[in-house]
């Protein structure tokens, strides 16, 4: 039987490099934070696995919130269209707001949601993401706290997709680039 497995080329970052990755970051977050609360954005659904281990490696209060935007759908690159899919539930005004991405490729769905939040007063706002490829910047985004620059190759797993699949493996691959070129 064919698994998910056999689509990854190679594994990029494993689990328990994942972890001790998290760990550092929220290390600096704890630091950063100390004696503030933080309202956590993740951006749905690519973030979702790193921001449940994230939060979990913070020790100061943290205040959920998700956003879904539009960004690859099925396709591997950028269209440049951003939507917001699915806003806040909750007012961001005079809260320190981290936003957790899973991966900052072009910096378009960052930079647009970055500005849409900071029209809306918050204390402060800083940028999360596990994954940044600079190589593939097309807008300025200054990300504030960063677990890997990777190379450009299309990454799954983690919460990462293509097609809606390989969220749910563990580990960061490279997937098979005959999946998505066929
Ligand atoms: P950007 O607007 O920075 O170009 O794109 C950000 C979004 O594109 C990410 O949040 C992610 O959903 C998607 N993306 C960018 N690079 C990759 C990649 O290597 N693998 C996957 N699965 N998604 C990616
Ligand atoms: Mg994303
Ligand atoms: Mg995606």
């Amino acid at each position: 039987m064919k698994t998910m497995q056999d689509d990854i080329q190679s594994v990029l970052y494993t689990e328990e490099q994942l972890k001790e990755c998290v760990q550092k970051i929220a290390d600096k977050i704890n630091k950063d934070y100390e004696g503030k609360e933080i309202y956590a954005i993740g951006i749905l659904k690519g973030a979702m696995i790193f921001y449940a281990d994230l939060v979990r490696a913070i020790n100061v209060p943290v205040a959920f919130d998700f956003m879904a935007a539009s960004s690859y759908g099925k396709g591997a690159s950028s269209s440049g269209e951003v939507k917001i899919l699915k806003d806040l539930d909750f007012s961001i005004e005079g809260k320190h707001v981290i936003v957790i991405e899973d991966i900052v490729d072009s910096g378009l769905t960052l930079s647009y949601l970055l500005r849409v939040l900071q029209s809306r007063h918050p204390a402060s706002i800083k940028l999360c993401a596990l994954l940044n490829k600079p190589e593939r910047r097309e807008v300025d985004v200054k990300v504030d706290y960063v677990g890997y620059d990777v190379p450009n190759e299309f990454l799954v797993g983690y919460g990462l997709d293509y097609a809606s699949k390989y969220r749910n493996l563990p580990y960061i691959g490279i997937l098979k680039p005959e999946v998505y070129t066929k």
